[in-house]
């Protein structure tokens, strides 16, 4: 049997990131992550990897902004280990003067949004500026909005000559979340924090947490006086273990990744969005054998905007990613979950519309392509739970969704100070279970027009 103050259930970057900032941070060492799995190998090894700071309600830009801050930090004290870049994330629409969506940015920046937000149309003498290179440490903030067609033209040719107006956000890009991974994992061992291999299969709450794990048939109890469930997409069954429930549902969403060997793709290109949705642009046969086939004739309907595209790999790489978190659906969890084998034609076609070189590829993707996929845990408002739950001494750190990895840092760092006893920033206190106990709040969450989900 072992003896721990503190044993967190998951090595995905969640669980490694609360354990780091417990290890690091708050030097509380006698310290165990337990995981069926080798670390960072579930969801957290299907990340696009990319970061925002692009939401539609300032609490969750604030939390994206803090572990930004906390990646940056890393990255200085590490000589950019992990891989961070920033040339933004460009988020493209046909629509001139999109009045809505201007609102909503304006909202999600809130008492930043004047000094954040630059406008760039025909008449205003400020000037653009596309990123000429990754260097996050030299990247601008703030957002550029492009209504004139002229300048997006300009600086984006391959894109959709209909699209009228671009949102540059400038805090956005990509790192290596496995880098994170490995070096926080370094950093708790080096620390005297520990790893078991074992599935967590009971958890008694009586005297202490008794938590039972199983590797191979060799069984081990844990005890410990706090727990962290970091769990991923099995959070709510591990909270069910002691007989708690937690409102997360898990959404299956997909990747593809291919070698862009036609050159289809600007290896300078930000991460690129197009916010509009679409109905895909089939020929009439495709049209008739979707049609008569009910398992896939869902793909004639309108489909969601989102669709999303990077060059992967730097500069001299060859690699692009293509998503779109089109599906709604939740389902239960498991460790390899179906792919759909559509899905790569699908975003394929939905990529085409802002990027129409990319329909050189349809019918023709390269043999080394890869498709991927994993669950968005994630609550009705699609924001996180980080912080205490209703078991004295059990915390959680997840329903971090579409957005886990670029939110680790903050996820770790509120939830270990909520395990040791620490104050946390004002905007953190709705990130918990605590939430649901305001009303206005959650009505305000309720009626929200988007959720930011990407
Ligand atoms: C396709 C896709 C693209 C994404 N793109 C991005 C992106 O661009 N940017 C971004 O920020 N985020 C992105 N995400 C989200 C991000 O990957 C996740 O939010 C993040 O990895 C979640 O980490 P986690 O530690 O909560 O979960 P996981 O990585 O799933 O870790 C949970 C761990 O708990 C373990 N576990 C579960 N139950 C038990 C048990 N009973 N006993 C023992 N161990 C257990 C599992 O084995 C697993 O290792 C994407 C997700 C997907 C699916």
């Amino acid at each position: 049997m072992r003896d721990v103050e503190i044993a967190v259930i998951g090595a995905g970057i969640a669980g490694i990131a609360t354990a780091y900032y417990l290890a690091v941070r708050h030097r509380r060492v006698r310290l165990l992550i337990v995981d069926m799995g080798p670390p960072m190998t579930l969801t957290s090894a299907q990340s696009g990897e990319n970061y925002r700071n692009w939401w539609p309600h300032p609490v969750m830009t604030a939390f994206t902004d803090h572990s930004t801050g906390l990646m940056e930090d890393i990255a200085r004290r590490t000589g950019n280990r992990i891989n961070m870049t920033r040339r933004g994330y460009v988020l493209a629409t046909r629509e001139a003067r999109p009045e809505a969506l201007l609102r909503q940015l304006h909202a999600g920046y809130g008492a930043a949004a004047n000094a954040s937000i630059r406008v760039h149309d025909s008449t205003s003498s400020t000037t653009y500026r596309p990123p000429d290179s990754a260097d996050w440490e030299t990247a601008p903030g703030g957002v550029d909005v492009l209504l004139d067609r002229a300048l997006i033209r300009q600086h984006y040719p391959a894109f959709d000559p209909e699209v009228a107006t671009l949102l540059h956000i400038r805090r956005a890009g990509d790192i290596s979340g496995q880098q994170l991974g490995q070096y926080m994992l370094e950093e708790i061992r080096a620390a005297g924090g520990r790893f078991l291999r074992g599935r967590v299969t009971a958890i008694g709450t009586h005297d202490r947490f008794t938590v039972e794990t199983e590797a191979d048939g060799v069984r081990e109890t844990v005890r410990a006086d706090l727990v962290v469930n970091a769990a991923g997409p099995f959070a709510a069954h591990v909270a069910a273990l002691h007989g708690e429930d937690l409102p997360i549902v898990n959404v299956l969403q997909q990747k593809i990744a291919f070698p862009d060997k036609q050159a289809a793709i600007s290896r300078r290109m930000p991460f690129a969005i197009d916010l509009d949705g679409q109905s895909i642009d089939w020929t009439a046969d495709e049209r008739d054998a979707l049609a008569a086939d009910p398992g896939v004739d869902w793909l004639l309907q309108p489909m969601p905007g989102g669709m999303h595209c990077r060059p992967d790999g730097g500069e001299r790489g060859q690699w692009i990613k293509l998503g779109w978190a089109y599906n709604s659906k939740a389902s239960e969890p498991t460790r390899e979950p179906e792919l759909d084998p559509n899905f790569p034609d699908v975003v394929l076609r939905g990529a085409s519309r802002l990027l129409p070189a990319l329909r050189a590829y349809i019918g023709r993707l390269p043999r080394e392509r890869v498709h991927y996929g994993g669950y968005y845990p994630m609550t009705a408002e699609n924001w996180p739970l980080v912080g205490r739950t209703r078991t004295p001494g059990m915390f959680v750190v997840g329903a971090l969704s579409g957005y886990g990895t670029m939110s680790a840092c903050a996820a770790g760092d509120l939830c270990a100070r909520a395990v040791v006893g620490e104050a946390i920033p004002a905007f953190a206190q709705s990130l918990s279970l605590a939430r649901y106990q305001d009303q206005q709040l959650m009505a305000e969450l309720r009626s929200a027009k988007s959720r930011g989900v990407l």
